[in-house]
């Protein structure tokens, strides 16, 4: 059997545990396969083997892979730092952009799926971890980003979504998850449709789970190490 159907097994396993330690149920949690620097091949092992749901961190990897992957029913969400010029490559490929983080993006989106007569399913991506690096809106401008979003009719909230702390310490991590349940909160009293929390990796899935998490971007656990550090993927200027 593939490493990789392996690996697919003891996180689905690891959901459950999660989900069960937390009184959910685990079939409201969905696996995302977060697929950067992972070949077409070993992605599609997964997908044959009934995955349906992967992230994709860089326009020009979703596309390469897409003429491969497309042969397998599924859907593709965009979970990179998006620069504006690649919105109409982006939107070919993807079904769903989960790093909505700034208002120009948001905007610049609107007005291309208008031109294109179509809409978009999006995420916000929420900074909850307070870390400078990160592309995302800051928790206090979270609200305001949404009701702005929500006036662009092109776009269908559906989210949010968050890279906790990377740190060991669980409690910490907890909180970046903890804020973002309460910013959930928060939008759905007034009405915004936030009903996904897209949270947790490999390292924290359980801890997101515990917290709500209803997507899980799980990569390293299941592909194994990247060969590239991730401060590759922090920024988009390669
Ligand atoms: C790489 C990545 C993941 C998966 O991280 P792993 O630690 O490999 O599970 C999840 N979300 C985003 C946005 C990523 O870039």
């Amino acid at each position: 059997m593939s490493f990789i159907i392996k690996n697919i097994a003891s996180v689905k396993e690891r959901i459950r545990a999660a989900a069960e330690n937390s009184g959910r149920n685990p079939n409201e949690i969905k696996l995302l396969l977060a697929t950067k620097t992972v070949s077409a091949e070993k992605i599609l092992i997964a997908l044959q083997a009934g995955e349906c749901l992967i992230g994709e961190n860089k326009v020009q990897e979703l596309k390469e892979k897409f003429e491969i992957l497309k042969t397998i029913p599924h859907q593709t969400h965009f979970i990179g730092h998006l620069q504006t010029n690649k919105i109409k490559e982006v939107i070919k490929y993807a079904d769903c952009i989960q790093s909505v983080d700034r208002l120009e993006l948001a905007e610049k989106l609107q007005k291309r799926l208008e031109f294109e007569n179509r809409t978009l399913d999006v995420f916000i991506q929420v900074n909850t971890s307070y870390e400078e690096s990160k592309f995302a809106i800051s928790p206090e401008n979270a609200l305001t980003f949404a009701q702005h979003i929500k006036q662009l009719d092109r776009l269908n909230i559906k989210g949010l979504m968050t890279i906790g702390l990377f740190s060991a310490e669980t409690e910490k991590v907890r909180k970046c998850f903890q804020l973002l349940r309460n910013i959930q909160v928060q939008m759905l009293e007034k009405d915004l449709p936030v009903h996904e929390l897209s949270m947790g990796m490999s390292n924290d899935l359980e801890t997101a789970i515990e917290e709500g998490a209803t997507i899980i971007r799980v990569g390293t656990a299941i592909f194994g190490k990247r060969p590239y550090p991730d401060s590759y993927y922090s920024n988009d200027n390669k």
